[in-house]
């Protein structure tokens, strides 16, 4: 099973603390292992054999071996380190037991203390291989007592016997206070809001949107926000979906109602006159058609949406199309007095589908004309600026509402849907299907408006450029 981030924080956390205090404290003993300081107890004890040694010694002539071997026999037993008098020369007068134990020294003797206050630790090793301290100091005449220990056992031993201990061990379990504070707050910081997270995701899962609360650290809040982005589309899409079939259904069912009561009709005998029954057939056709239309629609938007629509390209004379959409309205726009102009000009070859797009500009026109009133005035214009051009669909009509003019390129999202049913009976498809066709185009389409002004709709599509290879493929294709 997968540790948790929790339980993976706190053993982190724990390993570095005892790799720290491990590594600290075996520096500590390294550096104490070659240092008389762990030591001093017993060098301090050969420090006081040695000044009674000399003192005891000072009272005897040099030449007296046998006292001076007395003496050092009575102190080695006393203090159980080896002594031993050197004679100006280095030989032996006097020790105490083995002296094949004793460092190898070269006379005449160096930086030897002259007395006992300034005594010196030094270390040698012995045959043995054991590291034994020793203290040399001088005596009258080039004499010299040498007072020699092996190094004491037990490292370790000593060392958690010294006072070194006590603080290093105080500052161990501060560390672990340490820890234990700094795993909680990290805890709180980074666990806390991840559980909640998961929580979130579990919940939403089923269909529950929680907002979860942005904290933590920063790529901790990324994550929330994207979460929570993630959540509200998520929502929106559910929603989306079920305001889809419910428009579905709403928009086929009205005319469903109306063939199913023409039937009715003709079956039960209510319509029975000629006229009658004509009129019920003419009815059950329009309703019909119109059902085929909304549902050809559907299929269209639900094609060019998945990106599986068959979109035929070639080279799009724009000019020439825009020419055969007004031509198309023209009649139209003479019965509603409104004035539709499209002034001809130079514009460049783009690839599309000529059909999808003659759709788009049929769409765009087909709105502006339900939405202006007589005596209004519907203009195309053109601009081509670097390598797009940009044309626009300007009407003097209704005008759209700001918070509206995102929300019409949406799947049957109608401003008023009871004055749309006086205008026209469309049922909201026509701009999502526009801006599909110029999105599968490389293009972009948007609506500025001013309500009771009127609007404008810009289509961006790019040009295709002379020495464009897609150009000269699809020419060559066609
Ligand atoms: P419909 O089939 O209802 O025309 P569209 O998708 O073409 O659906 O348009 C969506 C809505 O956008 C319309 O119902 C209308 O409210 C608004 N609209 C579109 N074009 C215009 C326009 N030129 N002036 C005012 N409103 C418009």
């Amino acid at each position: 099973m997968a540790a948790s981030l929790r339980a993976r924080l706190w053993l982190s956390y724990a390993v570095l603390i005892l790799v720290l205090l491990c590594s600290m404290g075996s520096g500590i003993v390294v550096s104490l292992f070659n240092s008389p300081w762990l030591y001093r107890q017993d060098i301090l004890r050969m420090q006081l054999t040695e000044a009674a040694t000399a003192q005891l010694l000072s009272a005897l002539p040099m030449a007296d071996t046998a006292g001076l071997d007395q003496i050092i026999q009575d102190q080695a037993s006393q203090s159980d380190f080896q002594l031993a008098i050197y004679s100006p020369s280095g030989a032996i007068v006097a020790s105490s037991g083995q002296e094949n134990l004793l460092p190898n020294l070269t006379f005449p003797l160096q930086n030897v203390a002259s007395n006992s206050d300034q005594l010196s630790v030094k270390s040698f090793i012995d045959v043995d291989r054991r590291v034994r301290f020793y203290t040399m100091q001088s005596l009258r005449d080039g004499y010299y007592l040498l007072v020699e220990t092996p190094r004491p056992r037990g490292l370790l031993l000593a060392f958690f016997g010294s006072e070194l201990f006590t603080p290093i061990l105080i500052s161990g379990i501060f560390a672990f206070l340490v820890m234990i504070i700094v795993g909680l707050l990290m805890d709180r910081w980074i666990s806390k809001p991840l559980n909640k997270m998961k929580d979130a995701a579990r919940s939403l899962a089923v269909g529950n949107y929680q907002v979860i609360p942005v904290e933590g650290p920063q790529e901790i809040q990324q994550l929330a926000q994207s979460l929570n982005e993630m959540g509200k589309q998520v929502r929106e899409s559910s929603q989306s979906q079920r305001d889809f079939v419910s428009n579905v259904s709403h928009e086929l069912k009205t005319p469903l109602t109306s063939i199913q009561g023409f039937a009715q009709a003709i079956m039960d005998g209510t319509a029975q006159t000629p006229e009658a029954l004509h009129r019920a057939a003419e009815v059950i056709y329009k309703e019909a058609g119109r059902m085929s239309r909304l549902v050809l629609d559907l299929l269209t938007l639900a094609r060019l949406e998945a990106g599986t629509a068959d979109l035929q390209k070639s080279g799009v004379d724009l000019n020439e199309l825009l020419k055969n959409v007004v031509d198309k309205f023209a009649l139209q726009a003479q019965q509603n007095q409104v004035s539709l102009e499209w002034k001809e000009q130079h514009l460049p070859t783009i690839i599309g589908d000529g059909d999808r797009l003659a759709q788009v500009f049929t769409n765009i026109i087909d709105n502006a004309l339900k939405f202006t009133s007589a005596g209004g005035r519907i203009t195309l214009s053109a601009v081509q600026k670097l390598s797009q051009v940009i044309i626009s669909i300007a009407d003097t009509g209704a005008g759209i509402a700001p918070q509206d003019q995102k929300r019409i390129f949406e799947r049957f999202y109608q401003v008023d849907k009871s004055r749309q049913a006086r205008v026209g009976r469309g049922v909201g498809l026509g701009l999502p299907i526009a801006r599909q066709i110029v999105l599968a185009h490389g293009g972009d389409i948007w609506v500025e408006s001013q309500p009771g002004k009127g609007s404008t709709f810009m289509v961006r599509l790019p040009v295709a450029r002379s020495d464009d290879t897609t150009l000269q493929v699809k020419m060559k294709d066609l």
